[in-house]
Order: C-alpha cells, then sequence, then structure tokens
C-alpha cells in the first residue's frame, strides 16, 4: 500500500521527514509522498499567529528537504502537497503552486464559506448551529474546486463529519454533483483513514460515497494523514478492505499514474 498524506514541521506536523520515511520502510509500504500544508493567506489569517501552513517563504526549503530524504530513502518518496480551495483564491494559489514541480496536488476543502470547520478550536462555534448549510456549502466548495483543474486528488471528502456531525437529511444531489465534478475533471479521491481516529469513526470518504466513486470510474488513492512518524502507514490494511469491499479493485500508484490491484 502507498501512503500519500503526510505532515511533518513544515507545517502542522511534529518530526523530520528522515522519521517518516524509516516508518515507511520498517512498514514495507510501496511509496510514499509529502504532503504538507500550502495555504492561501485569507485561511491563515483565520488563525492568527497559529498559522498551520508551510510559511511561504519556506516552500522551495519543503521542497529540498523532500527531495533530500527522497534520495537516501529505502523506498520511493514523491514531493507533493496539501492545498486548501478557497474560491476567490485561486491567483494566488497558482503562484505558489508553480514554485515547484509538485509530483502530485491534493485538494482540499477546510472552510465551508470562511468557517475552518474542521478546527478543534472551533469544535463549538455557533456557526455549527447550521450543520446542514455547512455540509451544503461544502459540496458546492468541493464541485468548485475539482472543476478549477489545477488539482490531481481531492482529499478527506466528507471531512464535515470529523465531529460526528451529520447532515439532517441525506445530501445525495450535493454529493454526486461533487462527485460528477471530481470525474469531469480526472481527478483521483483519496481514501484517507484519519477519520477512523476522530468521533466519525469512520475513514474519508464514507462506504456509501466510496462506493459511487467505484461506479463513476474515479481512482482511489491511499493515505494516512500521519502528523507524527507513529502514524505513517496506520489503518492502511483496513483501507484496502473498505475500497474491495466499496467496488473498487485497484488504487492510483501516483509516481507513474498506474492503477496497483488492491491486496
Ligand atoms: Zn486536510
Ligand atoms: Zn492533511
Amino acid at each position: 500500500m502507498n501512503d500519500y498524506h503526510m505532515h511533518t514541521a513544515f507545517s502542522d506536523g511534529e518530526g523530520k521527514m528522515d522519521a517518516f520515511v524509516a516508518r515507511a520502510v520498517a512498514l514495507g509500504l510501496g511509496e510514499i509522498g509529502f504532503s504538507d500544508h500550502l495555504v492561501p493567506r485569507v485561511c491563515e489569517d483565520e488563525f492568527g499567529d497559529e498559522g498551520y501552513g508551510i510559511p511561504h517563504q519556506d516552500v522551495a526549503g519543503y521542497a529540498r528537504a523532500v527531495r533530500r530524504a527522497a534520495a537516501r530513502a529505502g523506498v520511493r518518496v514523491l514531493l507533493g502537497i496539501e492545498v486548501d480551495y478557497v474560491p476567490g483564491a485561486e491567483a494566488e494559489l497558482e503562484t505558489l503552486l508553480a514554485r515547484e514541480r509538485f509530483d502530485y496536488v491534493i485538494c482540499s476543502v477546510h472552510f465551508s464559506d470562511g468557517f475552518a470547520f474542521d478546527s478543534t478550536a472551533l469544535r463549538d462555534d455557533p456557526r455549527w448551529d447550521d450543520v446542514d448549510g455547512v455540509w451544503r456549502t461544502y459540496w458546492d466548495t468541493v464541485a468548485r474546486a475539482a472543476a478549477w483543474g489545477r488539482f490531481d486528488v481531492v482529499g478527506h471528502l466528507d471531512l464535515p463529519k470529523k465531529f460526528g456531525r451529520r447532515p439532517s437529511a441525506p445530501m445525495t444531489g450535493a454529493e454526486d454533483a461533487a462527485l460528477e465534478a471530481i470525474r469531469d475533471a480526472g481527478l483521483a479521491i483519496e481514501l484517507n483513514t484519519s477519520g477512523l481516529r476522530t468521533a466519525a469513526r469512520e475513514a474519508y470518504p464514507g462506504p456509501g460515497l466510496l462506493a459511487r466513486a467505484a461506479v463513476l470510474g474515479i481512482p482511489l488513492t491511499t493515505g494516512s494523514d500521519a502528523h507524527r512518524a507513529d502514524d505513517v502507514g496506520r489503518d492502511l490494511d483496513q483501507a484496502a478492505a473498505l475500497a474491495r469491499a466499496a467496488g473498487h479493485t485497484t488504487t492510483l500508484r501516483l509516481s507513474d499514474r498506474a492503477p496497483e490491484v488492491l491486496p
């Protein structure tokens, strides 16, 4: 299995890249990729001094560190990045992304109309009073992000379930519109096991979305969303079982964009 979603101290993770690589080698992972956060200014401003992205002046240093780790690793290491998509920030993101040749770009929606709904600090924020509104705007934003065309993989679909809050009624229409936008743009989605470690107790995305993605022929990548070396590869065996149960037979290997048969 491959782990394409890992955060180091360059953004909001802990620890050095070599420790992540050593853990991947010990687990016998196929290939891995670092995906520290790259965040437009408007998102960082929400958190004042507690920014969670790579400082923009350090993007080149981050890329250099990944390449250095890759050169001495016993496993293939890719230079990825997790980009926050918010409508209106496209020009800034384009400039930031043009600075390096990333092997892949994960698109993540952590904001619903300016609200950082996955922030633990905002877990009881009054904007959560409108759970359905948070979800509806989330799905619309994912569809817009996919249509923008600058991404390879959509990260942790259905992230707003993180604290266990679900829409009051199924939102199949909005979900399908997002999935169709993802398919039309030729993007993959990620099966992210970090959801298993939250109140949602379910990987992102859940089984229903995962099955509809399989029907639409949307490729799947896998990731732990590790923020420390101990979590590298976490629950990827379970991810393989979930993917198979939902009708996927392969995952997408990002180094050459080739399908890999699920174990
Ligand atoms: Zn994320
Ligand atoms: Zn992440």
